[in-house]
């Protein structure tokens, strides 16, 4: 049978519980999302006519501090999606240590089809009928897939005029003007560039030369290949929506970055050769390189595409890219996973930068940067010798870290009433 997103979760969630002896009662608790708003969106698109899109936010978790977690504009999305992504965010929270929950929403829409002010306004409609759950203490939004800065800028504004006054800390990832952080905009590519560098080292290999693929050339895709390549990696190939550009001696970011600039697709810039022109992962999945970045969507490593990697490191930008049984395939192959909750922390580790600098000064770059690069470097070595220890994978070691400090504030906090 096929797994979707939520059934990796959960069963992620499961193997925790079992090697952490978590009782039925308390892990049915962290199986459920604590609170779910589903929403009709209606937009009056620039030619008149008014549709009506479904948006969605889950808060899973609000137990060790506010929800947190992003807000996905894209057209397959669904109720169950949010409830796994929001999940994820819980787990990758207490890794990192950091006072939040977790959270996820998004709308079914396809952000590419909009022009700027649909998009503003079906943003800002979507934001007014959340109003009631989100807020600096109570759930905070950040980019994901299909929405960035402006969104975020858009979303701040329409909680603010609500609130009668600004609420920077209401929202993360936005503009630095408005209070956000320097170094967010790449922080989870950076912080995914410092998890890989030493997985790299532990696996004898080193990033000089080193061969990569990376699925999405969004946020997270776009500026991970840019600091493998200045590291002096080989991106040997990058993936969008629109397909998979090739190139085995390192596909020429300068020129295809520049050719984006004009307008087109990925495809259509594409400075190498063009495997494929469709969205099935197995174009660049089984390519001859060390290692694989899926950084887009959830699932694309499952059991037909999983068998095709011959790559020794999988570091999972994207949340939920590999489904339970391709982790299995995987391990058996020899090839190691670097999990989400860990791998793509970093845009999360400088979110919380950003929700405490509302209150104090905004910090210079390169202090978030150093704050950033420890934290990624302590968290993975928490992970490896806790997986060395337990003679378990990092994803499990990650999920049962995660887990268990939710599971601890639980006990402490037990059930009201
Ligand atoms: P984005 O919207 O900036 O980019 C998404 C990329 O994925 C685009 O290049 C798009 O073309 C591609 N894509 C979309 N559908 C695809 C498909 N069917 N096949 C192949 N490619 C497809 O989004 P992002 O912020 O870069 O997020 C990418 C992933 O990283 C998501 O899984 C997200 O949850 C995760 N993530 C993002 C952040 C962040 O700070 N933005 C933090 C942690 C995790």
């Amino acid at each position: 049978m096929q797994m979707d997103t939520l059934d990796t979760a959960l069963s992620q969630l499961m193997s925790a519980c079992d090697a952490l002896g978590i009782d039925d009662g308390l892990r049915a608790t962290l199986a459920t999302s604590r609170r779910t708003m589903e929403v009709a969106v209606p937009l009056r698109h620039d030619d008149g006519r008014v549709r009506v899109y479904t948006g969605w936010r889950v808060q899973h978790s609000i137990t060790r501090g506010p929800a947190k977690g992003g807000l996905r504009f894209h057209v397959d999305t669904s109720l169950r999606d949010m409830h796994a992504l929001a999940m994820w965010m819980t787990w990758k929270s207490a890794l990192l240590d950091v006072p939040f929950g977790g959270a996820k929403g998004g709308v079914a829409i396809d952000p590419l089809e909009l022009s700027r002010g649909e998009l503003e306004r079906v943003t800002r409609r979507f934001i007014s009928e959340l109003l009631p759950i989100l807020g600096p203490e109570r759930d905070v939004p950040a980019p994901d897939v299909g929405t960035d800065e402006s969104v975020m800028a858009w979303v701040m504004d329409t909680l603010s005029v609500h609130a009668g006054y600004a609420l920077p800390a209401s929202v993360t990832g936005k503009p630095v003007t408005l209070g956000g952080s320097r170094g967010r905009r790449d922080a989870t590519a950076r912080g995914l560039v410092q998890v890989l560098s030493d997985a790299t080292v532990d696996a004898g290999l080193q990033l000089e030369g080193l061969r990569c693929a990376v699925q999405g050339y969004g946020n997270v895709g776009r500026a991970t290949a840019r600091f493998l390549a200045d590291l002096g990696a080989v991106v040997v190939a990058v993936a969008d929506v629109s397909g998979c550009v090739h190139r085995d001696a390192g596909v020429d970011l300068d020129r295809l970055d520049a050719a984006l600039e004009e307008g087109g697709t990925l495809v259509e810039s594409a400075a190498g050769e063009i495997v494929s022109s469709g969205t099935d992962p197995a174009a660049w999945c089984g390519l001859d390189v060390d290692v694989l970045i899926p950084a887009a969507l959830s699932g694309v490593l499952d059991e037909r595409t999983a068998p095709l990697v011959t790559a020794r490191l999988v570091v999972e930008g994207a949340n939920g890219p590999t489904t339970s049984t391709a982790d299995l395939v995987l391990h058996d192959a020899g090839v190691t996973v670097v999990p989400d909750i860990l791998a793509n922390s970093g845009g999360l580790a400088v979110s919380y930068f950003e929700w405490v600098q509302a209150s104090t000064w905004s910090w210079p770059e390169a202090r978030v940067q150093q704050r950033l690069e420890g934290i990624m470097s302590n968290s993975y070595l928490e992970v490896r010798h806790a997986a060395a220890a337990q003679s378990c994978t990092l994803r499990e070691a990650a999920m049962r870290l995660g887990v268990s400090r939710v599971a601890a504030a639980h006990e402490f906090r037990g059930l009201y009433p």
